[in-house]
């Protein structure tokens, strides 16, 4: 881009925007660096438009001069999908103006949201309404519905309700050239040809700008119970998930599979945390929820179910929540293992999936392996086993700083992907592609699929200004 255009094209921008554009480098710099702090960007600006209408004259603007746009949510992706490059030639495009919700009586189990809504306050809407959002995550207090909705967000209640795709009903988008997307309407049945929204998801802002979604609400929860069991080894967890699966069919919200070396760590580095059991080598957080009248009362269902795992030595121990603090302490345990393993070293973190019914050998067998190849090191895995989707860490040995670690990163990286495609899994299960895996992505990817992300990213964007460099090169 040229100095001239870029000249024209800000001075276009800044009388659009008004006071929703800046260039004051204090007010840019927080936004320029991704969650996890490992990328830095610069950029020309930041527009923070109020409207679609707004968006759709900037976006003009932007495709008229070639200016890349970098759409922003609430930046707490994982893999600085939001954080802009370093030649400085971006803009920031933040969507943290346009926070309407709007909820119709006449459709109660769906919620319209504009992109800039913090998850949070869509958990507080839904449930002013006796409804539910039923998608959460530990960065619920900044992650918004077009970022979620960008990266196609799991989350802990997958197993029941699906990720972010199964919620979505219908969305608005600002597409390359400026126009707009008018996708709400959410039909049952609609088949004009390609599925403009579904592509539209988990693209990580590199097809067009998410600006309005139609969102699937179930109801308010009655009642819910958390169980936290003791287990030897991830294959006994995997037959005891069969087991829950069955007696507790959808009543069961999450399934979720912790390391006695994560909880040793938790209990070290989070004040006030305490383990509910005795120690054991594993441990499994299960949670049961009641939403309708008819379905079974959850304590007699957490109860019965546990009878014959009991009886049968499938599990080492388990403990029933008895309130509401005791089920948020079961989930601190869980929630705060990131947390506390930043505290105990540098780690490279991975976030795979493999066939659920692949994920206990996986673990078993590839977590010794790498422990071989890279002396010293641990592997913690911890995450959704229900889904099939695990946080695979690879913990540098005691006392190795940050520095001297990460020469090994991409060998490492490399043997935990080229592990997981061995099992027919997935190097990105919930957190996209982003900067961070742009090149493992094209080093796994078959010709089939590069080919395919290609085409569509050179249709939708021939000029290459819809977040460059993130989930796909062109070439
Ligand atoms: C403590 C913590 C726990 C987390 N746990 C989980 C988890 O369990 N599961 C999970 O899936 N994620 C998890 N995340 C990651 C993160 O919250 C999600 O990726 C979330 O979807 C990002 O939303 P955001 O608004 O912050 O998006 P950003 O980080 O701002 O952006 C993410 C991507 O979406 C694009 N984007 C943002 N808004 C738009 C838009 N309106 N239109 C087009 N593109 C857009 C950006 O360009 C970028 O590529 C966690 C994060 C934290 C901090």
């Amino acid at each position: 881009m040229n100095i001239d255009n870029k000249k024209v094209a800000l001075a276009q921008l800044q009388q659009l925007l008004n006071n929703n554009f800046t260039c004051d480098a204090d007010e840019m710099e927080p936004w320029l660096t991704d969650w996890r702090g490992r990328y830095t960007g610069k950029a020309i600006a930041i527009i923070s438009p109020i409207s679609s209408k707004q968006l759709s004259e900037a976006v003009k603007i932007c495709a008229q001069y070639d200016m890349p746009i970098v759409p922003q949510g609430g930046n707490s992706g994982m893999v600085a999908g939001a954080t802009p490059s370093d030649d400085g030639d971006s803009i920031i495009l933040s969507l943290r103006k346009m926070n309407i919700i709007e909820f119709d009586p006449n459709t109660p189990d769906t919620i319209i949201c504009d992109a800039g809504v913090i998850l949070q306050n869509l958990h507080d809407a839904a449930l002013a309404h006796s409804m539910r959002f039923p998608l959460t995550l530990g960065g619920k207090g900044s992650a918004t519905v077009g970022g979620l909705i960008s990266t196609n967000a799991g989350g802990t209640q997958v197993l029941r309700h699906g990720n972010m795709r199964a919620l979505v009903l219908g969305i608005e988008a600002i597409l390359p050239n400026g126009t707009i997307y008018d996708g709400m309407s959410a039909l049952k049945k609609d088949n004009r040809g390609y599925d403009i929204t579904q592509l539209l998801i988990g693209a990580e802002g590199t097809l067009g700008i998410i600006t309005r979604a139609k969102l699937r609400l179930v109801p308010a929860i009655q009642d819910r119970i958390a169980i936290w069991v003791g287990i030897e080894n991830p294959q006994k967890a995997y037959k005891l998930l069969l087991h829950m699966s069955k007696k507790c069919a959808e009543q069961m919200e999450g399934f979720e599979l912790i390391s006695e070396s994560s909880i040793t760590r938790v209990l070290e580095h989070i004040y006030g945390t305490r383990l509910p059991t005795d120690h054991c080598p594993w441990y499994i957080l299960i949670e049961l929820v009641q939403d309708n009248d008819a379905q079974t009362n959850v304590q007699i269902l957490a109860e019965s179910s546990l009878e014959e795992p009991s009886e049968n030595g499938l599990i080492l121990d388990a403990v029933l929540s008895i309130s509401e603090t005791q089920i948020e302490e079961f989930w601190k345990l869980r929630d705060s293992i990131s947390e506390a393993e930043r505290a105990a070293g540098p780690a490279f973190q991975h976030d795979i999936s493999v066939p659920v019914h692949h994920m206990a050998e996986f673990i078993e067998t590839v977590s010794p392996q790498l422990e071989k190849k890279f002396k010293g090191c641990e592997v913690i895995a911890f995450g959704h086993m229900g889904d099939g989707n695990i946080h695979y860490h690879v913990k540098a040995p005691e006392g190795v700083s940050h520095e001297d670690w990460l020469p090994l990163e991409k060998q490492i990286n490399n043997a935990v992907y080229d592990a997981v495609i061995s099992y027919g899994g997935s190097i990105s299960a919930e957190h996209g592609i982003g900067q961070v895996k742009l090149h493992a992505l094209e080093r796994v990817s078959s010709e089939a699929r590069l080919f395919a992300l290609r085409a569509i990213k050179k249709a939708f964007d021939p000029n290459n200004i819809m977040n460059p460099g993130k989930l796909i090169t062109l070439d």
